[in-house]
C-alpha cells in the first residue's frame, strides 16, 4: 500500500491526534494521515495519564507550559461539552503539611497569579471544608482544574479527522523517513505513506524518531514510570476531587497525589521511577537497548550522581507498597494499605538535556520539512488543542 498526502502526522496520542484535528479545522482542503504502531489510539501516556485537566498554576510565567496549559484548557473544555465528554471542573487543592512547606506554596500562589489562574490561599478550617479528611496546615485552592476522560477525547478528535477525509492508521509503526524530491517517505508497517510535511509525536519515542527524520535530536527521552494505586469503593469517601502535595521545584513531577476519575475511582499516585524499558510499565520489564541508552547517556549519568538519594526513595515505593501509602499519609492520615489496590502505570516520555538538567519547556524542534515534538510531558495532555494550533501555524508557513 502507498498512499499519498499533504500531511502525514506519527503517532495516535492527543498531541498527535490533536493537530490532525486542528489542521483538518483550519485547512480542510489539506489530506492528512495519521499512523499510530498499536492497534488502538492513546495506548501510552495519553491513556494512562491521571486525567487531570490543569489549571496552568505551576508553571513559569511565558513559558510554553503556561500559555499552552492556559489556552488548551479552555478549547478543551469547550471540545468536552460540544462532544458530550465526560469531564468536570471539580477543583484541586495544593497542600502544605509542614511549615517547611510554606515558602514554597507561596511561591505557587504567585505563580497561579501570574499565570491568571484563579486561586486562593486557604487555611485549616477551609481546606477542612473542601477536603475533610485532607490534612495540612495552609493550602492553595484552585477551582480551575477539573478531570476529563482523555481516551474519549482522541476518539472524538480522531472521528473529527476521518470526517474530514483524513486517514487515520493503527498498526502503522514509521520505520524508516527517506527525503524523496519536495516530498517526505515515510516506511511502516502498514505500508508507505509520501507526504509534503512531516509532525512527529511519538511521546516515548520522539528522539528516535527525530533522529530517523535526519536531525540529530539535542535531548535523549528518559522514560520515568509512574505507578498508581486506586481507592477501594469503601475508601473513595476519604478524597472529594483532587489532593496535591507541595511538589519538589527541582523536579517537573508533581508527586503522589489523589484525583477522582471521570469514568469513576479515585487513583492514588503517580511516583517517577526511571523505567527499564520505554514502554516499562511493570518493574520487571526491561529492554535492554532502552536501558543501555540511558545508563550510557552522559546527560543521565550527571542526572544521578545529583539525585541519586531522590532516586533510590522513589524506587524503594515502587517496591514497597508500605512506603508508598507513607508518603499518601501525608495528605490523608486516615489511608491504610487494605484501602488500596494496584491500579495501571504510565510512563512519562521527559527529554533530557546532555548536562543533565530535565527539559522543563514543552520543546519542539523543526527540520524543513519534519515538526518534531521532542518534549511534551504534563501538561501536555490538558493543552493538546493548543499545541495542534501552534504545529499547525508552522506547517501553514510551508503550504
Ligand atoms: C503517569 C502520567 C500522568 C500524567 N498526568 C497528566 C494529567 O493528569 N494531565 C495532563 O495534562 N497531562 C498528564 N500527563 C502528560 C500527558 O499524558 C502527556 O503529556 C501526553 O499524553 C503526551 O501525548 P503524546 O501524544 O505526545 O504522547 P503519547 O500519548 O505517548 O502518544 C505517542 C504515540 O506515538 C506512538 N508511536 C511511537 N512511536 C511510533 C512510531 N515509530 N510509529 C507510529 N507510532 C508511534 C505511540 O504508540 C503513542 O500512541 C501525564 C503523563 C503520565 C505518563
Amino acid at each position: 500500500m502507498s498512499i499519498e498526502t499533504d500531511v502525514a502526522i506519527i503517532g495516535g496520542g492527543i498531541v498527535g491526534l490533536a493537530t490532525g484535528y486542528q489542521l483538518a479545522c483550519l485547512h480542510p482542503e489539506k489530506k492528512i494521515v495519521v499512523l499510530e504502531k498499536e492497534g488502538h489510539l492513546a495506548e501510552h501516556q495519553t491513556g494512562r495519564n491521571s486525567g487531570v485537566i490543569h489549571s496552568g498554576i505551576y508553571y513559569k510565567p511565558g513559558s510554553l507550559k503556561a500559555v499552552n496549559c492556559r489556552e488548551g484548557r479552555k478549547a478543551l473544555i469547550d471540545f468536552c461539552r460540544q462532544e458530550g465528554i465526560a469531564h468536570e471542573i471539580c477543583g484541586k487543592v495544593i497542600v502544605a503539611v509542614d511549615e517547611r512547606e510554606l515558602p514554597a506554596l507561596e511561591r505557587i500562589y504567585e505563580r497561579g497569579q501570574a499565570n491568571g489562574v484563579t486561586c486562593a490561599m486557604i487555611d485549616k478550617e477551609q481546606l477542612h471544608e473542601l477536603e475533610p479528611h485532607a490534612a495540612g496546615i495552609r493550602a492553595i485552592h484552585v477551582p480551575d482544574a477539573g478531570i476529563v476522560d482523555y481516551k474519549g477525547v482522541c476518539a472524538k478528535l480522531a472521528d473529527h479527522i476521518r470526517g474530514a477525509g483524513g486517514t487515520v492508521l493503527t498498526r502503522a509503526r514509521v520505520t524508516g523517513i527517506r527525503a524523496d524530491g519536495d516530498r517526505t517517505r515515510l516506511v511502516s508497517t502498514a505500508g508507505e505513506v509520501s507526504a509534503r510535511l512531516v509532525v512527529n509525536c511519538t511521546g516515548l519515542f520522539a528522539d528516535r524518531v527525530t533522529a530517523l527524520g535526519g536531525l540529530a535530536p539535542p535531548a535523549k527521552i528518559v522514560p520515568f514510570r509512574g505507578e498508581y494505586y486506586e481507592l477501594v469503593p469503601a475508601a473513595e469517601q476519604f478524597c472529594r476531587n483532587l489532593i496535591y502535595p507541595v511538589p519538589n521545584p527541582d523536579f517537573p513531577f508533581l508527586g503522589v497525589h489523589f484525583t477522582r476519575m471521570a469514568l469513576g475511582g479515585v487513583e492514588c499516585g503517580p511516583n517517577a521511577v526511571l523505567a527499564f524499558a520505554r514502554e516499562g510499565y511493570h518493574l520487571t520489564d526491561v529492554n535492554l537497548r532502552d536501558l543501555a541508552e540511558s545508563l550510557t547517556y552522559p546527560g543521565f549519568l550527571r542526572l544521578a550522581a545529583r539525585n541519586w538519594r531522590m532516586g533510590l526513595g522513589e524506587l524503594w515505593r515502587s517496591i514497597s507498597k508500605r512506603a508508598f501509602v507513607k508518603a499518601l499519609q501525608r495528605l490523608i492520615p486516615e489511608i491504610r494499605v487494605e484501602h488500596l489496590h494496584s491500579a495501571p502505570a504510565g510512563v512519562r516520555a521527559q527529554a533530557l538535556a546532555p548536562d543533565g538538567s530535565l527539559v522543563d519547556d514543552f520543546e519542539i524542534v523543526e527540520s524543513e520539512r519534519i515538526v518534531n515534538v521532542l518534549n511534551a510531558p504534563s501538561p501536555a495532555a490538558t493543552a493538546s488543542l493548543n499545541i495542534g494550533r501552534l504545529i499547525v501555524e508552522r506547517l501553514a508557513k510551508h503550504f
